[in-house]
């Protein structure tokens, strides 16, 4: 699927053809991401929303033309609806106080599953102990999947707020958010969904999830570092407190009383990355063109040629598997002896063969820690991602282990 548009594969690593499966990490760049960054700054770069002049205009057109996409992207009802933020983690940050302030007391709730990334526990667990409240978790049944019947019997009329992720960064599981959302709702609960690893994978809509935010981040989906995206329902916006002050979100200020900007500048404390939100514009176009629906496919054939392949080799614990998935496949090798080999020994054995892998507990200790293993080996592909990138990872594969053996 168009390798040829990511100059980066054409790389070489410790003399040999790079093979990138690190892609749940960060994806690489096609060409026109890379051309919007040298096009905005040398062609229209100024300050976005306060300049009268040409190019604050054409940089300000630019910015929220780039919200349009991402609406559409995502299927938002208005473009009011996108905030961009530096990333997924600022997103849930930016939740966590603004959702926390005017939501949370004493004695809360706020349920968050065993398998999330320490973005959508931290910031969660931080506002709990602001406002003393209480952080509430979803255990997994034995084949790694959430227990939505002891997620039933956890919500309550004290919960707050459930906050999940879509896909499993370690596990590459796709959790079933409808229903979760559905439950919650049923309870007048609200949900965020951590879309990082879902948005880049799947065709989310977020008017059929129902959900009442969802947060993502560009650089997992061929767009820039640096930019990512918190989405909220206009009716939760409204009525939600900024979580940062500034330039930019204000209506007017004194030092008697300021007063806020409108939806979604609101949100947007200081000088927005216009630069960002242009190449991941370019970033969106590039996915929509291609279409979702088809990298879709081609991805999840991949991942599943992946899992079939990791799984015919002896010593290998593929996790989770015969799951609904996207991207990532998590695995641990052993000896002989049935004595773990260290991940991180399997990723520097895989890396001076070319194949980039990421180890260790991939931001989501208390999965590893469930799994009783000091973290796993993942691979994630994305749709320039070939089924012989597949078959070279494993072949690296056997080697490393063979020299373990
Ligand atoms: N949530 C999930 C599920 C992730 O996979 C990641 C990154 O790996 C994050 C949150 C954090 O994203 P970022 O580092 O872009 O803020």
């Amino acid at each position: 699927m168009r390798r040829e548009d990511f100059p980066i594969l054409n790389k070489q690593v410790h003399g040999r053809a790079l093979v990138y499966l690190d892609n749940a990490a960060t994806t690489q760049k096609p060409q026109v991401v890379m051309d919007a960054i040298i096009e905005a700054y040398s062609h229209w770069n100024a300050n976005v929303h306060r300049g009268v002049h040409h190019l604050s205009q054409v940089a300000t057109q630019n910015h929220e033309e780039a919200r349009k996409k991402v609406a559409k992207l995502i299927h938002a009802q208005s473009e009011e609806e996108i905030i961009f933020t530096k990333g997924t983690t600022d997103s849930i940050n930016m939740l966590a106080r603004s959702f926390g302030d005017a939501m949370v007391k004493e004695g809360d709730e706020i349920i968050v599953s065993q398998l999330e990334h320490h973005s959508n526990i931290v910031p969660w667990q931080m506002l709990c102990e602001r406002k003393k409240a209480v952080m509430k978790v979803i255990p997994l049944r034995e084949d790694l999947s959430l227990d939505i019947e002891a997620f039933k019997g956890i919500l309550n009329k004290k919960t707050r707020l459930v906050s999940v992720a879509h896909v499993s960064n370690v596990l590459g599981i796709v959790n079933p958010i409808k229903e979760i959302v559905k439950l919650a709702h049923e309870k007048g609960i609200a949900v965020c969904v951590d879309g990082a690893q879902s948005v880049p994978h799947l065709a989310v809509d977020v008017q059929k999830l129902d959900c009442d935010f969802l947060v993502f981040s560009a650089h997992k989906m061929y767009g820039p570092t640096g930019l990512g995206v918190l989405y909220g329902k206009k009716k939760w916006l409204d009525k939600l407190p900024p979580a940062e002050g500034g330039g930019e979100m204000i209506e007017h200020v004194s030092f008697e009383k300021t007063t806020y900007n409108v939806l979604p500048y609101k949100f947007e404390a200081g000088t927005p990355n216009y630069v960002g939100s242009y190449a991941f514009g370019k970033a969106i176009d590039y996915m929509q063109e291609i279409g979702l629906e088809n990298i879709a496919s081609y991805e999840n054939d991949l991942a599943k040629y992946l899992e079939q392949q990791l799984s015919t080799l002896p010593n290998i614990h593929v996790y989770a598997t015969n799951q609904p998935k996207a991207g990532a496949v998590s695995f641990n090798a052993y000896r002989e002896d049935g004595t773990l080999i260290h991940p991180f020994d399997v990723g520097v054995l895989l890396d001076r063969q070319g194949v980039a892998v990421r180890t260790g507990h991939h931001c989501a200790e208390p999965l590893i820690d469930h799994l009783q293993v000091p973290g796993t080996v993942r691979a994630s592909v994305a749709m320039y991602n070939t089924k012989e990138d597949i078959d070279t990872f494993i072949t690296a594969l056997k080697k490393a282990i063979m020299m373990f053996l």
